[in-house]
Order: structure tokens, then C-alpha cells, then sequence
């Protein structure tokens, strides 16, 4: 009998010692009463220096009420309890045991704490498992990031930063269903480079694309956070200027036009100047689709255009 406790409790002991999980048994107050191998590996602190202890005298990163709030169900409703790297990203700080070249230096742990219950159906101490889930919480994390990644690079033009014309189509078309709710104002804008076609042929299409970035640059400096600017086309541009009335988005389209007509871009040591013509169409409730009022900013942009470049001008439907 005596023999096999021994042998009981030997094996007992190897699996705490062995096993790759961190077990770590607590009483009621939170003073350790286990420290098994995994967690003596990874905190370099030995059982007999923290059994008996409380556990926040040795981690006084882990916050202490929060940790209590957490635990209350295992003692009072002898429920288990999950802690998930999702939200936490560790319990213990112990180091990640990954390469240098990994982006973790933490391991990230997944944690369950559990009810120890005596017989009399008491319980006074709860049992916390401790999951090393780094390799996996990485994974996810690389492809979340990628994720987002790539839903940037699906609504950004690779060549203005600006957004394409598929995603600013769409938030525009948003923005003219919630507007058509509101009693509020917003313009959209269109914009076209002057005589671009005479800048690609002779100073080549290189020095074009560098006009095209260079005004992208300009039309976020002149724009406000909440607006929208996209690369409607080649050398062709759109915005949304939400909460800005005819008067306002004329303001923006001139301190956009003479930026650009102050502007010049160098290529090869060559000067390029450029200018631009702008068509505005502050939305009026009157208008039926996102289209119609996009086409009331091309027509003066038209308008712009026919009347000799380098100027904005807003739409009347009287013309
Ligand atoms: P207008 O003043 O009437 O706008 O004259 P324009 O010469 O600018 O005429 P239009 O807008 O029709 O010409 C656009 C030209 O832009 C035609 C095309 O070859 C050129 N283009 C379109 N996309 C790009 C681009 O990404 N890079 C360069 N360098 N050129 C482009
Ligand atoms: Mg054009
Ligand atoms: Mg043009």
C-alpha cells in the first residue's frame, strides 16, 4: 500500500515536472502552493522560493484586483475560468524562448484556472494551467496583418497613396444615401491635370507620373482628414468635402489649383510646371444618384475647361 502511494505520488511528481504546461495550484489567498517545473524554467524562480507565497509579491506586473475579479467564480461557483492571449497576451511575463528574429519577445499564454475541490465540497484552492500559445497567437497575428494589408492595398492607388476609384466610388456612394438623410452639405469635386497629354510628349510619361504624384501630394495638404480624395483615372481626381458648403469647397478647389499652379516638379533638372482645372457640385437633395451628382462636378469641370483651364468652377444647373 505504502509502496504504491510512493510510486503515486513518484509519477506524479515526473509529470509535474515534465509536462510542458505550466501548473501553478493557489489558495484562497492567492499564496502558491504549486510551482511545477514549466513555470520554475520560465521564471527562473524556484518552488521553494515562492510556495508559501504570495503570488503578487513575485509578479507585481500582474494586477491584483483584476486577477481576484477574475478568479472569484472557481472559488465561488467552482466554474472554470479562461484566460485567452486575445485579450490578454500573458498572465506570466516570461520570455518568448523564440528566435531573435521573431516578432514576439513575450510568450503569449492562454490560461485556465480551475476549482481544487475537497471532499467536504469546499473550495479552497484553484489550479491554473498555463498554455505557452506564442507559435500559434504569431500565426494569426501574420495573417491578420497581412489581412490588413492587402484590404489597404485593394483600396489604395499604388502609385498616389490616394485611394483608387473602385473605393472612392464606394464611400461615395455611401456618403450620397446618408446625405440624402441629413440636412447637412458636402461637395464632390473632379479634377483633371491641364494639357497633360503635352507634359507626357515632351517631357516623357516617367516625368507625367511625376507630376501625378507630386500633385497627390499637394491635394492632401490642402485637404482635411475627413475628406476624401481618390485617383478617379489617369490624371484625374476626385473628392468629397463633407460638411462644406459651395462657398467653403471653392475655397479648397483654389488653394488646390494654385498650389498646383505654384508647383514645380523637377525631372532630370528639368522644370515642369502644370496646372489644374476643378468642377464642383455641392449636394442638393434634388439629385437622384450618387452618379448624377458626380456628373454635375464633371460638367464643371467641363465648364472649367471650356472656359480657358486653371480654374474652378461650381456647377449651376442653369448653364
Ligand atoms: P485637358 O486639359 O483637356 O485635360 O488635356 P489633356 O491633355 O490633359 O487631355 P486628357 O485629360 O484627355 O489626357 C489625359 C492624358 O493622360 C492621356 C494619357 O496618355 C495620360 N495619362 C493617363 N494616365 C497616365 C499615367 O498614369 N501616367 C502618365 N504619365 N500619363 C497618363
Ligand atoms: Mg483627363
Ligand atoms: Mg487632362
Amino acid at each position: 500500500m505504502t509502496r504504491n502511494y510512493a510510486a503515486a505520488v513518484n509519477w506524479q511528481q515526473e509529470l509535474l515536472s515534465s509536462i510542458e504546461v505550466g501548473i501553478v495550484v493557489l489558495d484562497e489567498n492567492f499564496r502558491v502552493e504549486v510551482w511545477n517545473q514549466f513555470m520554475e524554467n520560465h521564471s527562473d524562480i524556484r518552488p521553494a522560493q515562492i510556495c508559501g507565497q504570495s503570488l503578487f509579491h513575485h509578479f507585481d506586473d500582474i494586477d491584483e484586483s483584476w486577477l481576484r475579479a477574475k478568479a472569484e467564480p472557481v472559488f465561488n461557483l467552482q466554474t472554470p475560468v479562461f484566460l485567452i492571449w486575445e485579450q490578454r497576451p500573458y498572465l506570466f511575463r516570461f520570455g518568448s524562448n523564440r528566435p531573435i528574429t521573431s516578432d514576439s519577445a513575450c510568450m503569449y499564454q492562454n490560461v485556465t484556472m480551475f476549482p481544487l475541490t475537497c471532499d467536504n465540497g469546499q473550495t479552497k484552492q484553484l489550479c491554473m494551467l498555463v498554455y505557452d500559445v506564442t507559435d500559434q497567437a504569431l500565426g494569426k497575428l501574420r495573417v491578420e496583418r497581412l489581412n490588413e494589408e492587402l484590404e489597404y492595398m485593394s483600396r489604395v492607388d499604388g502609385m498616389t497613396g490616394l485611394y483608387n476609384r473602385r473605393y472612392w466610388q464606394e464611400r461615395f456612394d455611401s456618403i450620397f444615401k446618408l446625405y440624402k438623410r441629413r440636412d447637412a452639405e458636402v461637395a464632390a469635386v473632379m479634377l483633371d491635370i491641364d494639357h497633360f497629354k503635352k507634359i507626357n510628349d515632351t517631357y516623357g510619361h516617367q516625368a507625367g507620373d511625376k507630376v501625378i504624384q507630386t500633385l497627390a501630394g499637394l491635394i492632401n495638404q490642402c485637404i482635411r482628414e475627413t475628406d476624401l480624395a481618390g485617383r478617379y483615372g489617369g490624371e484625374e481626381f476626385a473628392l468629397v468635402l463633407p460638411d462644406a458648403n459651395a462657398q467653403q469647397a471653392h475655397l479648397v478647389a483654389e488653394r488646390i489649383r494654385l498650389a498646383a499652379e505654384a508647383a514645380t516638379v523637377l525631372h532630370d533638372d528639368q522644370p515642369i510646371r502644370f496646372t489644374v482645372s476643378l468642377g464642383l457640385a455641392p449636394f442638393d437633395h434634388e439629385v437622384t444618384s450618387a452618379m448624377a451628382w458626380l456628373e454635375q462636378a464633371d460638367m464643371a469641370l467641363y465648364d472649367a475647361k471650356a472656359s480657358g483651364r486653371n480654374l474652378a468652377i461650381v456647377y449651376n444647373e442653369e448653364d
